[in-house]
């Protein structure tokens, strides 16, 4: 056991501030990274703040952090994958059990037995996981990932929780060229579902609420902007969508996009709000339309995406901060003021006691 610089919240309402947690040895299947880059993530702040108490209530003291990059500093005898030096990524999964019927349909994200990257039981050290708020993390090498050496790392690091969570069930759902596809919420997630769908063919409209982001939604690739507070422009859109990517991070009328749907549409959720969303039974049964969720993804099709950005030159807009900076990140998150993802520079830490 070593120990690392990290950043940590010690209850709903602390700050977060500087500590040290411990760190397994890598044992033979590990891979030790020195962490570059983490993202900040709404869920970060969602369970920092215990926001999803009833499903996984948060335990203290909480090291969010699942968007990683860094490079391999030390693997076990066992590793075969990597060596010292790689550039690798982690998301949100460090461990599953690899046996049920979702880890061998390569979909890990569903395994009843998974080990999230923080706030999930840890079996090697106790306690619970510690995330990517840190200089450094421990992870078995089924669950690290190769990155494309062709891209700005900062703008990497999101890829591993906003772009795998977009690309997933926009590749799920067959978006393609002639599709028309909505994109709810302009953060983090939004921004990712923007450039996928429009590098996947799709006629892409992006929904806001903060007028002031039009012009990046357009430089980011949406074909038409729509602020969602106007009716007027909302029912312009009225049942002609063949799919609807809701990433929005708070309580909200969902009818409202259903209804954009048009016969056989989908919309699938991935923002995860702290309160039930109320939906209309008539809003679904008029044009036989469906409503889904879809959680992250699987190792594989996390890898398939990474390659994918590689070869197309994808990477998330980031806001380059340093750790110090991540209270007043999170207060900004809240106000739906990020452009369009906080990427937290670990060399940051080491000005820390
Ligand atoms: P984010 O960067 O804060 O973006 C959320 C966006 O939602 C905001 O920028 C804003 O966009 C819009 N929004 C916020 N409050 C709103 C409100 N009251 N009404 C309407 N729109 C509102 O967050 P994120 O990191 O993208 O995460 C989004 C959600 O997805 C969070 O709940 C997060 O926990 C969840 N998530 C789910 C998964 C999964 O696997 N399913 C993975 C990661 C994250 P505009 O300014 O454009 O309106
Ligand atoms: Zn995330």
């Amino acid at each position: 056991m070593f120990n690392a610089k990290a950043y940590s919240a010690a209850s709903a309402t602390s700050p977060l501030a500087s500590t040290t947690i411990p760190r397994r040895d890598a044992t033979e299947r590990d891979v030790q990274i020195e962490i570059l880059f983490c993202g900040i993530c709404h869920s970060d702040l969602h369970s920092v703040r215990n926001e999803w108490s009833s499903l996984m209530p948060t335990v203290y003291p909480i090291v969010p952090g699942h968007e990683i990059v860094g490079r391999v500093t030390k693997v076990g005898s066992a590793v075969t994958k990597f060596k010292a030096g790689d550039l690798v990524g982690v998301g949100c999964l460090v461990d599953s059990d690899h046996t049920c019927p979702s880890c061998r349909d390569g979909l890990e994200q569903f395994c009843p037995n998974q080990t999230l990257t923080f706030n999930s039981p840890d079996r090697h050290l106790g306690g619970v996981t510690y995330g990517g708020y840190s200089e450094s993390i421990v992870v078995d090498e089924s669950f690290v990932l190769r990155v494309p050496s062709n891209l700005n790392l900062a703008g990497v690091a999101p890829l591993l929780c906003a772009g795998i969570t977009t690309y997933s069930p926009i590749r799920h759902w067959g978006v393609t060229k002639g599709k028309k596809v909505g994109i709810v919420g302009l953060g983090g997630l939004g921004h990712m579902g923007v450039k996928f769908a429009r590098a996947f063919g799709a006629h892409v409209v992006v929904f806001t609420t903060s007028p002031k982001k039009k012009e990046d939604a357009l430089r980011l690739g949406a074909h038409e902007v729509v602020i969602s507070s106007n009716p007027e422009e909302m029912k312009e859109h009225a049942g002609s969508f063949d799919f609807i990517l809701d990433t929005i991070a708070a309580d909200h009328d969902i009818n409202a996009y259903i209804h954009l749907l048009g016969r056989d549409g989908n919309l699938t959720l991935v923002g995860a709000p702290e309160k039930h969303l109320a939906v209309s039974a008539f809003a679904l049964l008029l044009g036989r339309r469906s409503l889904s969720g879809s959680l992250i993804g699987g190792i594989a099709e996390t890898q398939e995406m990474l390659d994918f950005c590689g070869a197309h030159n994808i990477t998330a807009d980031v806001e380059v901060i340093p750790i110090q900076k991540v209270n007043e990140a999170y207060e900004r998150l809240l106000k739906s003021d990020v452009k369009y993802r906080f990427s937290i520079d670990m060399a940051s830490l080491k000005s820390e006691p």
